[in-house]
């Protein structure tokens, strides 16, 4: 593993940071399976990983994640992070409402990395600041229950930088990876907060799976031909680590494989590590990717639940899939692992729409899938 440091407060950091939203599934729906994730946690902990970073929506991760560390005996050795919901907070009080339950959950008194997640727009910030939020922070600083307090962001390169200069922020982490270079926050908005001292995590370096297998054939075809043979989601993971800017990569991971996967590129890249032939490869894959797809989803979940049901993330991968798979094929696994019925339950309520950071027209969007399969 290698390390990185944190220049604001020293901190030696994995360069890898374990993402617990997408934990492995147990038998019954929405709960996962404990012991796989043990398995997972305390592999990727003896591989190096120290820094593990969850939420309050992701399900069950904090409660589940505070057990396994427990378990473990290994919470004092890493780093935990998690991310106070401030966009379900209808007042001041609510910060701290959300923040007991989160340690609670995670059977700790403090964290070292607390985020307000999901800032994009400096309006809401305004009113989060309105409602007392740089108090209850410096508050947490003073009682030692947050280390180091920071945000995250899906928003423009305009309104990160805006949040950004309004506070003293320890840290911020946004979406970054090869497709997405320009994108939201994006490389400029990279820059500037590594310009001004301030630590930079990213999320969805492989953009929900998207950059894994489910690569259209010539992107797969661009890494291929390479001379070293890695995973995609491992060229994916290279990419964002080869940029000296970025403190620390978040992966989710949910398998086994993929943890050691990841264990094996976060040992071997280093900033500025890229081949000239490497380079190549990622811009002949985004431009190979961005032929097929007619939705810029990145499966964050953030529009769910749906109030009829609808499946949308997964709705989307199928529709992008159409574009470049089988038709014949896509329509059977669309059919088996996420139901017909499922995309024609949306009545385009749009109520879903006002929570997707990437602006997406959803109602739209799954009327034109649903065009396409003839449902
Ligand atoms: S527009 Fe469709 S997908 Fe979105 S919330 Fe309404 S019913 Fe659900
Ligand atoms: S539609 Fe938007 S909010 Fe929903 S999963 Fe895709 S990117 Fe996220």
């Amino acid at each position: 593993m290698n390390y990185r440091t944190n220049p604001k407060n020293g901190d030696k950091i994995s360069q890898l940071g374990y993402g617990c939203m997408r934990f492995p599934s147990s038998a019954t729906a929405g709960v996962s399976d404990i012991a796989e994730v043990k398995r997972l946690i305390k592999t990727a902990f003896d591989g190096g990983v120290n820094y593990f970073d969850t939420a309050f929506v992701y399900g069950d991760s904090e409660k589940v994640l505070g057990e396994v560390l427990e378990d473990l005996g290994i919470r004092d050795k890493i780093l935990l992070s998690t991310k106070m919901p401030q966009f379900s907070c209808k007042s001041g009080a609510d910060f701290e409402t959300y923040f007991k339950k989160q340690l609670a959950a995670l059977r700790v008194d403090y964290v070292d990395y607390l985020f307000i997640h999901n800032v994009s727009e400096k309006k809401r910030w305004d009113e989060l600041k309105s409602w007392g939020i740089l108090d209850w922070i410096q508050e947490k600083l003073d009682k030692g229950q947050a280390k180091n307090v920071g945000f995250s962001c899906h928003g423009s390169t305009s309104e990160f930088k805006a949040i950004l200069d309004d506070h003293d922020w320890d840290f911020i982490m946004l979406q970054y990876n090869y497709l997405d270079e320009n994108w939201q926050v994006g490389r400029e908005g990279l820059k500037y907060a590594a310009d001004k001292g301030v630590p930079v995590f990213i999320m969805e370096p492989v953009r929900g799976g998207l950059l894994a297998d489910k690569l259209p054939p010539k992107a797969k075809t661009a890494f291929d031909n390479l001379p070293t043979k890695r995973s995609y989601a491992s060229n994916a993971i290279r990419w964002v680590l080869d940029q000296p800017e970025v403190t620390m990569v978040l992966s989710g991971m949910s398998a086994f494989e993929q943890v050691t996967d990841n264990l094996t590129t976060a040992s071997e890249i280093n900033a500025g590590g890229l081949t000239d032939n490497e380079r190549s490869a990622y811009v002949a894959a985004a431009a190979a990717i961005r032929e097929f797809m007619d939705v810029y989803c990145t499966a964050c979940g953030y529009c769910l639940p749906c109030p009829k049901g609808v499946s949308i993330p997964d709705c989307f991968y199928y529709y992008n899939l159409s574009f470049i798979d089988d038709m014949a094929s896509v329509k059977r696994n669309f059919a088996g692992f996420v139901g017909n019925g499922n995309i024609s339950a949306c009545v385009g309520c749009k109520a879903c729409e006002r929570h997707c950071p990437q602006s997406i027209s959803i109602a739209e969007k799954i009327a034109a899938a649903r065009t396409r399969f003839g449902l």
